[in-house]
């Protein structure tokens, strides 16, 4: 199998995407380490690990535990992150710093830990979960856009930076995706159903996007077939970015 004896982790594991990405990677034979501020929501099959992404000793802890049990990191998918609702006008500073530590540092601290480890992979991989909302300019979402496209600047930076050690770095761009996050935004309507017609004719192919094929995508990322691609991202949105 394509990640037989590679260890993966995955942040925001325990749910929607990276709940799904984790099970795809464990179906390629990868050991997987759920890294998640809710490890009891993770798939039983993992290894997982209570982290805050947005805390460095959390997240010093948590790798520090995958390498002791395991001795090896080969794959990490920085995916954990939350929305941030409002326009500039909405959304004060705290909040502002608040969701940028979660989205964007807490991948650079994540990285940082594992990377000792990437270096010894003889098939390193990072995977950023990026956004549509990075490029489309979506209205009542300025700090939570800010943060997607960060995590490109970002993926291209890292891209460049590990490529002589052998490590790539990619990202996925997932259009708005059938998740608990999302099911969480459409039980607040006051007509859920119609709310979610309305979101699924929103999107160019007419319905949401699945998390299994957001997590096929990372996985393709993740694998050594993917090895002359790196500092790239795939949007799996139905053809929202590029139509
Ligand atoms: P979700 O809310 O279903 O799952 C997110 C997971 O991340 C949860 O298990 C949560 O406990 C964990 N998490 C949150 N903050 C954390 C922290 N500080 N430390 C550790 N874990 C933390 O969300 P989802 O819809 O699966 O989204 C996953 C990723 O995909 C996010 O980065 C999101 O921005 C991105 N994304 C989602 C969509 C969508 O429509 N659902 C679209 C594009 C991108």
């Amino acid at each position: 199998m394509e990640f037989s004896e590679l260890v993966a982790v995955v942040t925001g594991g325990a749910s929607g995407i990276g709940a799904a990405i984790a099970d795809r990677l464990a179906e390629g034979g990868a050991q997987v380490a759920v890294l998640d501020l809710n490890p009891a929501g993770a798939n039983p099959a993992h290894f997982a690990v209570a982290a805050n992404v947005a805390d460095d000793e959390s997240v010093k802890a948590a790798i520090a535990q995958v390498a002791e049990r395991f001795r090896r990191i080969d794959i990490v998918v920085n995916n954990a992150g939350i929305g941030a609702v409002g326009t500039v006008a909405d959304n004060d500073d705290d909040e502002w710093h608040r969701v940028f530590d979660i989205n964007v540092v807490g991948m650079a601290r994540v990285t940082r830990a594992a990377l000792p480890y990437l270096r010894e992979s003889p098939s390193a991989a990072v995977v950023n979960t990026s956004s549509i909302a990075a490029t489309a300019g979506i209205p009542q979402r300025a700090l939570y856009s800010a943060t997607k496209g960060a995590v490109l600047s970002l993926t291209r930076a890292m891209a460049a930076d590990h490529l002589r050690e052998g490590i790539r770095v990619n990202s996925v761009n997932p259009g708005t995706a059938d998740t608990p996050w999302v099911a969480r935004l459409l039980d607040s309507a006051d007509d859920p159903a119609a709310e979610r017609a309305a979101l699924d004719s929103r999107q160019p192919h007419g319905r949401l996007v699945a998390a299994a094929e957001v997590a096929d995508a990372v996985a393709y990322l993740a694998s050594p077939r993917s090895g002359s691609t790196t500092g790239a991202s795939i949007a799996v949105d139905g053809g929202m970015q590029n139509l």
